[in-house]
C-alpha cells in the first residue's frame, strides 16, 4: 500500500509579500496589469516548485488567487451583481476588483454624464478563520455562464513548467450557501439546476486538458446543514460525475468533523475524500468502517490552522496500522492558507519557542517525512523523529512555558472571581452618584484617527530613528490635543486616543509574558490585508502595568472622566495563534486574570470608568450550534473575572463592533457590564429587535454613525436613531457613541460627526 503528501492549497501572499506590493502598485496606477499578471505567474510557478521540492507529490492549481478564491468562483460562473454592470465576456480585471474593492467611475470615464459609485461585495469570515471572502449574492432568477478560465488555465500553465496538478474548486454546494440572496430570501440551492452546467464545463476542460483528479472543496460539510442537504449533495455529486466521468473527484472537507454529515459525503459517487483529523480524529474510526473500499481518504493529519509542530511520533503510531490496509493521502488538515510560509525567515524569534513551530514550508516536510516512514520504514527517517520527539519535549517541559503561579491562580475555580460585588441595580447609583452624568451621555469607542504622521513616527521609533524620548513626547503631545478638543466640543467621557498603540492585541501581548512577536509570519486577512498573529505560546502574566502611566497622564489634563481602554481575554485569544497544548478556554482564563490585575490597577490609580473591549466574541462561536453554549460559557466567565476585581462604584463597558447580537444577547447579557457600545449605525433594525425580545439589564451605547465610511451624518439623523432606540431601550440607560474606534478615519470627518453627534445628544435632552 502506497502513501502519498498532497496539500490543499498553498498561500499565495508570497515569501516577501510580493502579491500585496504588486496589487497596491497597480490599484495605484504604477503598474499595468500585465506587471501584476506576471508577478502572479511567478509567485504561482514558484509555490508550486517549493512543494514539489519538498516532497508534496499531489500539488494542487487554482488555489491562487489574487484576491479571494470565492470571488475567483463568482466570477468563474458569471454571477456577477447588475450593479458592476451588464458583464457579457470573461469578467475582466476592473470587473473583479470592482466587485472586491468597490470603484469610483467620474462622469466623463462613464459616459452617460454621471459619476457613479459602485460599493465593493460584501465581505464575511470564512468559516471560523481571520480570513474573509466576498460574499456571493444571487438573484431569485440568477443565471449562470462560464466566464473565466482561470482553474483551467493555471493548470495549463503548471503543466507547461512540467508540474502535473491537481485543481482545486470551490465546491458548487458550498458555493451556493455562502452566499446571499438578492432581494427577498428563496433557497439559494433552487439555482443548481442553473449553476451545474457551469461546473460540468470547468471539469471536462480540466479532463480535456489532461488532469485526472479535481479537488471539490464542500467545506459546509461540516456545518448544521438544511433538511435537503441529503438529496442536494446526492443529485449534485450524481449530476457531476455522470457528466465527466472519467475525471476523479477528491471531495475535500475541513475545519470539522463531518458529523451528522458523515453518512452524505460517505454516500456521494466521489473517488476520494478529505477529511480534517486535527480539529475532528475521532472521526477517523467510523469513516474507516463505512467507507467504500476504494474510496481512497486523504487523511489531515497535519494543522492547517495553526502554527504547532505535529507529533510525528505519535502520528506514525496511529497511522501504521491504517497504511497496512489501504492506500492513503497525508495532507494538511485545510489549505495552508491559513498559516504563514516560511519559519526559516524568522532569525529573530527565540530559539526555543522557535524549535516548536513549524510553519506551511515545515509542515509539508513533517507530511513528507510521516509518508517516507509509512511506506519505507521508520528508520529511513529516523534523525528527523527523533529530533521532532525531542523538540516537543522540550517544549512540554520548558520554563519558558510553565509558570506555576500562574497555574495555580488559574486553577482556583471560586465562582467569586467571575462575580461583581453587587448586581448591576445595586452597582447603578453608586456609579451615577461618583461620575454625575447628563442623560444621554456622550463618548467615544477609544481611537482617535491614526494619522499618516502618528504612523510615521511609530515606524521611525521602530526603525531606531526616533528616539524614545522624541516619540513619547510626540505621542503626548498627540493625546493632549484630543483631550482638549474633546472637552473643547463638550463630551462628556473622555478618552485618551490610543495614539501609543500599534494595534489592540499586539499593544498588550507585546506587554504579557507567553507571548511570541514574528517578523514576517504574515496570513491574508483579506485581499492585500495580511496580519501578522501574536503567538501565545506560553503561560500567560502580566509583569508589570500596561496602561495605567498612559492613563494618568491623560487623566492629569482634564477633570472629565477619562476612560481606561483594555482590550479583552476572548479578543486577544481570537486573534493570535493559541497553543495547543492546553483548551482554548485555559489560556483565556489566563489572560483574564492579567487584565483583571490592569483593571485593578488602573481602579487604584483613579479610573472609574473601565472600557473592555471584547470586539471578537462573536467571531469565536463554534461552527456548530450544538457547540455555542460551552464556548459562550467560558469567553463570558473569561470577560466577568477580568471585570470582576473592582469596587460596585467603578464603571465597567464593554464593546463589540457588530449587529448580530438577536441569537447571543442572553451571553452578552451574562457579562455583566454596566455599559455595552455596539455596532448599529449600519443596521439599527436588527439592533432593537435584539433588544427589544431581551430585556438587556444595563446601559447601552448603540452606535449612532457609521465609522466604516468617511461620511458625515447629519444632527437629525442621529437623532432620529436616538429616538428609535429609545423606544426599545429606556432614556436613561441610553450612550450616545460612534459604533468602533476613530483609528481608521481622517481629523476633518471625525470632528465634524462628533460635533454633530454631541449636538444629537444635547437635543435629546430634557
Ligand atoms: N478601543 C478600540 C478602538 O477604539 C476598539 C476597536 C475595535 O473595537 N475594533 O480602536
Ligand atoms: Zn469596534
Amino acid at each position: 500500500m502506497t502513501v502519498r503528501v498532497a496539500t490543499l492549497g498553498f498561500p499565495r501572499i508570497g515569501t516577501r509579500r510580493e502579491l500585496k506590493t504588486a496589487l497596491e502598485q497597480y490599484w495605484a496606477g504604477n503598474s499595468s496589469a500585465d506587471d501584476l499578471l506576471s508577478t502572479a505567474a511567478s509567485l504561482r510557478a514558484s509555490a508550486w516548485q517549493r512543494q514539489k521540492d519538498l516532497g508534496a507529490e499531489i500539488i494542487p492549481s487554482n488555489d491562487f488567487s489574487l484576491y479571494d478564491h470565492v470571488l475567483d468562483t463568482s466570477a468563474m460562473v458569471g454571477a456577477v451583481p447588475a450593479i458592476y454592470g451588464n458583464v457579457q465576456g470573461k469578467v475582466d480585471l476592473g470587473t473583479y476588483f470592482a466587485m472586491a474593492r468597490g470603484s469610483q467611475t467620474t462622469s466623463e470615464e462613464c459616459g452617460c454624464g454621471h459619476a457613479h459609485d459602485t460599493p465593493a461585495a460584501e465581505m464575511t469570515k470564512w468559516f471560523d478563520t481571520n480570513y474573509h471572502y466576498l460574499v456571493p449574492q444571487f438573484a431569485a432568477d440568477q443565471t449562470f455562464r462560464l466566464a473565466s478560465t482561470k482553474a483551467v488555465d493555471e493548470y495549463r500553465e503548471a503543466k507547461a513548467l512540467g508540474i502535473e496538478t491537481r485543481p482545486v474548486l470551490l465546491g458548487p454546494v458550498s458555493f451556493l450557501l455562502l452566499g446571499k440572496c438578492d432581494g427577498p430570501a428563496f433557497d439559494r440551492l433552487d439555482l443548481l439546476p442553473a449553476l451545474l452546467p457551469v461546473y460540468e464545463r470547468v471539469l471536462n476542460a480540466l479532463r480535456a486538458e489532461g488532469a485526472d483528479w479535481v479537488q471539490i472543496d464542500e467545506p459546509c460539510l461540516v456545518l448544521d446543514l438544511p433538511g435537503n442537504a441529503a438529496a442536494v449533495f446526492k443529485t449534485t455529486y450524481n449530476t457531476l460525475t455522470a457528466a465527466v466521468p472519467d475525471l476523479k473527484l477528491m471531495l475535500a472537507t475541513y475545519f470539522g468533523a463531518l458529523g451528522d454529515n458523515q453518512g452524505i459525503a460517505l454516500s456521494l459517487p466521489v473517488h476520494g475524500l478529505h477529511v480534517d483529523l486535527v480539529r475532528a480524529p475521532e472521526q477517523l474510526a467510523s469513516i474507516l468502517e463505512k467507507a467504500r473500499p476504494d474510496l481512497l481518504l486523504s487523511l489531515g493529519v497535519v494543522d492547517g490552522r495553526n502554527i504547532w509542530k505535529a507529533d510525528l511520533n505519535a502520528l506514525l503510531d496511529h497511522l501504521e496500522p491504517l497504511a497496512r490496509q489501504r492506500d492513503l493521502i497525508l495532507a494538511p488538515s485545510c489549505s495552508l492558507l491559513h498559516t504563514p510560509i516560511d519559519l526559516e525567515r524568522e532569525t529573530d524569534l527565540d530559539a526555543d519557542v522557535k524549535s516548536w513551530l513549524a510553519f506551511a514550508v515545515q509542515k509539508i516536510e513533517e507530511l513528507h517525512t510521516l509518508a517516507r516512514a509509512l511506506n519505507e520504514g521508520r528508520g529511513v527517517v529516523q534523525t528527523i523523529l527523533a529530533e521532532n520527539a525531542a523538540a516537543l519535549q522540550a517544549r512540554h517541559s520548558s520554563t519558558k512555558i510553565n509558570n506555576p503561579a500562574v497555574q495555580t491562580r488559574s486553577a482556583d475555580r471560586n465562582p467569586a472571581l467571575a462575580q461583581r460585588h453587587s448586581p448591576f441595580p445595586a452597582r447603578r447609583p453608586l456609579q451615577q452618584a461618583s461620575l454625575r452624568l447628563p442623560l444621554y451621555p456622550t463618548t467615544t469607542i477609544g481611537s482617535f484617527p491614526q494619522t499618516t504622521e502618528v504612523r510615521k513616527a511609530r515606524a521611525d521609533h521602530t526603525r531606531g530613528e526616533l528616539s524614545s524620548e522624541a516619540y513619547e513626547a510626540f505621542l503626548r503631545e498627540e493625546t493632549a490635543r484630543t483631550i482638549c478638543w474633546q472637552e473643547e466640543i463638550d463630551l462628556d467621557v473622555l478618552v485618551h486616543g490610543e495614539f501609543e498603540r500599534n494595534d489592540m492585541v499586539q499593544y498588550f501581548g507585546e506587554q504579557l509574558s507567553g507571548f511570541a512577536f514574528t517578523k514576517h509570519a504574515w496570513v491574508q486577512s483579506y485581499g492585500s490585508r495580511y496580519v501578522r498573529p501574536p503567538i501565545i505560546f506560553g503561560d500567560v502574566s502580566r509583569p508589570k502595568a500596561m496602561t495605567v502611566e498612559w492613563w494618568e497622564y491623560a487623566q492629569s489634563i482634564t477633570k472629565r472622566p477619562m476612560k481606561g481602554m483594555l482590550t479583552g481575554p476572548v479578543t486577544i485569544l481570537n486573534w493570535s495563534f493559541v497553543r495547543d497544548d492546553q483548551p482554548r478556554a485555559e489560556t483565556c482564563r489566563q489572560i483574564a486574570f492579567a487584565i483583571r490585575d490592569e483593571v485593578c490597577d488602573l481602579e487604584k490609580a483613579g479610573c472609574g470608568i473601565i472600557q473592555i473591549d471584547e470586539a471578537a466574541l462573536r467571531e469565536g462561536l463554534p461552527l456548530r450550534r450544538a457547540d455555542w453554549q460551552s464556548y459562550l460559557d467560558w469567553a463570558v466567565e473569561s470577560f466577568r473575572i477580568s471585570a470582576s476585581g473592582v469596587q460596585d462604584a467603578t464603571q465597567i463597558h464593554t464593546h463589540m463592533c457588530y449587529s448580530e447580537f438577536n441569537d447571543i444577547i442572553a451571553a452578552i447579557g451574562a457579562m455583566d457590564a454596566d455599559v455595552i457600545s455596539i455596532e448599529t449605525a449600519r443596521s439599527r433594525m436588527e439592533l432593537l429587535d435584539a433588544f427589544a425580545a431581551y430585556r438587556y439589564p444595563a446601559e447601552i451605547g448603540p452606535g449612532v454613525y457609521d465609522i466604516h465610511s468617511p461620511r458625515v451624518p447629519s444632527v437629525e439623523e442621529m437623532v432620529d436613531l436616538l429616538r428609535a432606540a429609545s423606544k426599545t431601550i429606556s432614556p436613561d440607560a441610553l450612550w450616545v457613541n460612534p459604533d468602533c474606534g476613530l483609528k481608521t478615519r481622517k481629523w476633518p470627518e471625525t470632528k465634524a460627526a462628533l460635533l454633530n453627534m454631541v449636538a444629537a445628544a444635547h437635543y435629546m435632552r430634557p
